[in-house]
């Protein structure tokens, strides 16, 4: 589980290094984001405002040239003087529309509103009291917004493509010296002349750049380029005071634009134009896509190479330190000649390298200093323990031999016959037990000193010792009193042997002088004894009835 969370070196340095990667590649990328971006809109802003003041410049030039021709004609001589129906007149107003191809119409309409004199004869005798630039240019110069041609529209020739005739007008009093009115001289230009000054404004990347140069007029409309519905209505948040602005349009698009009033005339007669340059928001941010683009191919590259490089050092580091380790594994797992090494030109790692093999060195140095002296204390041991063997075995010998006569004690004598009667139990195997004790040994001692009973016992127990067989056992039981124990012996032959030690100790002479005598109580141990004692016993009272009997005899089953 915690191991999960245990990252090596390469991966720790190359998360460390990518967080660095993105941590300076961030606020760069934010930068051209952000304020590079902003930067960027205004430059595009400011650079649709210059095209925007240059076209609303030669729009408004061309305006108030037109208006400036209808005044000169309308001042002229021939107009405040001649007969309104006069040959002349007709014939500058056809000179006069002939010198500006996009006027449409030029004519000369009376103070009742009949047309006198008209380019072309077209009108002529019409009434047009009705139309605004006659009843708005009796007063005084009049310039009028675009609107379909109404009379017109059938006598002039058609337009290419068949789209309906629009047109603006224009229009000035005409008096005489007097100051009298004599009529309103109007002239009709066709709309296509706004198409043509703005195509030859137009900048040569125009379409590329999807950059639109349009005419709004006072009711944020656009009367050019021709557009229909909602699209052809601007923002009203348009503002001309600012260089440019940013604002969705009514076709859904967001576009950077920069609007300059059109001023074609005294203030009061200005017909509310005004020129608007856009740009889609997006086509303006296209140098800043590409921007972005190299910026992250750029920080993609030098980061993937930057974390190569990060990798690879983090190799040179790991790898010598993963060798190490598995050095030191295999030293641990017993593979003690082989030399801890591992190829790293660090200065660092180099020092690791020599301390840890300085360091194993004086660990197999104490290892092998422990293990002879280990070897040393096993010696010392193992001799220890045979010594104690020894001891041990001798301390068993001694604890079970009679110190007086070297004959085995009562507690041999027990082990033997505890031994002896697990056998005959297993094997069936009869064995005979001879209590012996030695006649009035108490006189022994009392005559001829304590010395002499002991030179007597200790006779005695060479006599019966020897007139044993090798397999038979002798010990001291108590005092005077010896056992001995015959194996694989029955009753009678145990008999003769006990016949012969009685006769053989009372024949043998004696420390004393006089004949020492024994008397012996024989019993054999039978398979339907409970324990070991049953025979003791009763070879106990065998003897008891030999010493009753008068001493220096053998008492057994058969011969009592
Ligand atoms: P009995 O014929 O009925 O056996 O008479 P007894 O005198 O031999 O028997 P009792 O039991 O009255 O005396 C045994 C004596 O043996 C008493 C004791 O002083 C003596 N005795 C026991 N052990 C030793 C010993 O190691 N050395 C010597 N010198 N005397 C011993
Ligand atoms: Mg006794
Ligand atoms: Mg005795």
């Amino acid at each position: 589980m915690t191991s999960n969370l245990h990252l090596s070196i390469k991966h720790l340095l190359v998360l460390l290094f990518g967080s660095i990667t993105l941590l300076a590649a961030l606020p760069a990328y934010w930068y051209v984001d952000h304020i590079y971006a902003a930067q960027l809109i205004r430059d595009r802003g400011e650079s649709l405002n210059d095209a925007a003041k240059a076209v609303a410049a030669v729009l408004a030039t061309n305006l108030q040239e037109r208006q400036r021709e209808i005044y000169l004609l309308a001042q002229s001589n021939l107009f405040r003087s001649a007969q309104l129906n006069d040959t002349e007149l007709r014939a500058v107003l056809d000179r006069a529309k002939a010198s500006f191809p996009q006027y449409s119409w030029m004519g000369l309409a009376d103070v009742d509103g009949v047309v006198r004199a008209a380019t072309g004869g077209i009108l002529l005798g019409k009434n047009v009291q009705a139309r605004p630039w006659y009843s708005n240019g009796l007063k005084q110069g009049y310039s009028g917004d675009l609107h379909q041609a109404v009379l017109l529209a059938k006598l002039l020739p058609p337009e290419p493509g068949g789209a309906p005739l629009q047109l603006i007008d224009f229009s000035e009093p005409v008096q005489d010296s007097h100051g009298a009115t004599r009529g309103v001289l109007g002239a009709h230009v066709n709309w296509n002349w706004a198409a043509s000054v703005l195509q030859a404004m137009q900048p040569s990347n125009a379409a590329q750049a999807h950059l639109e140069i349009l005419i709004v007029n006072r009711d944020n409309t656009i009367i050019h380029p021709q557009k229909t519905g909602a699209d052809a209505v601007s923002p009203a948040s348009l503002n001309s005071k600012l260089s440019f602005s940013q604002d969705e349009w009514a076709d859904g698009v967001s576009y950077v634009s920069s609007t300059v009033p059109v001023l074609d005339g005294k203030s009061d007669r200005t017909m509310g134009w005004r020129i608007v340059v856009r740009q889609p928001v997006e086509e303006a941010f296209q140098g800043l896509r590409s921007i972005q683009e190299v910026l992250l191919i750029t920080a993609v590259i030098s980061g993937t190479i930057f974390l190569a490089l990060v990798w690879w050092g983090a190799v040179l580091i790991s790898n010598p330190l993963k060798e190490l380790a598995a050095h030191a594994r295999s030293i641990e797992q017993g593979n003690e000649t082989q030399p801890l090494t591992a190829p790293s030109s660090a200065r660092e790692l180099r020092d690791l390298v020599q301390a840890l093999q300085s360091m194993s060195g004086t660990l197999m140095q104490r290892k092998n200093a422990l293990a002879q002296s280990n070897a040393v204390l096993e010696q010392t041991v193992t001799a220890r323990t045979a010594e104690l063997v020894r001891s041990n075995e001798e301390l068993h010998r001694l604890s079970r031999r009679d110190a007086l006569t070297g004959a085995f004690n009562r507690l041999a004598a027990k082990e033997r016959l505890h031994a002896e009667f697990a056998r005959m139990k297993r094997a069936q195997i009869p064995y005979a037990v001879l209590m012996m004790d030695i006649d009035y040994f108490k006189r022994v001692n009392d005559t001829f000193g304590h010395d002499t009973g002991d030179k007597v016992l200790q006779a005695v127990a060479r006599v019966l010792q020897i007139h044993l067989r090798e397999t038979d056992f002798l010990a001291r039981f108590g005092g005077e009193e010896f056992i001995a124990l015959l194996p694989n012996t029955e009753l009678h032959s145990a008999s003769e042997v006990a016949e012969k030690l009685r006769s053989t100790v009372a024949l043998a002479p004696s420390a004393t002088g006089h004949p020492v005598t024994l008397s012996i109580g024989l019993a054999m141990a039978t398979p339907n004894d409970a324990s070991e004692d049953d025979a003791v016993h009763r070879a106990d009272d065998f003897l008891y009835r030999a010493k009753n009997a008068g001493r220096n005899r053998v008492a057994s089953t058969e011969l009592v």
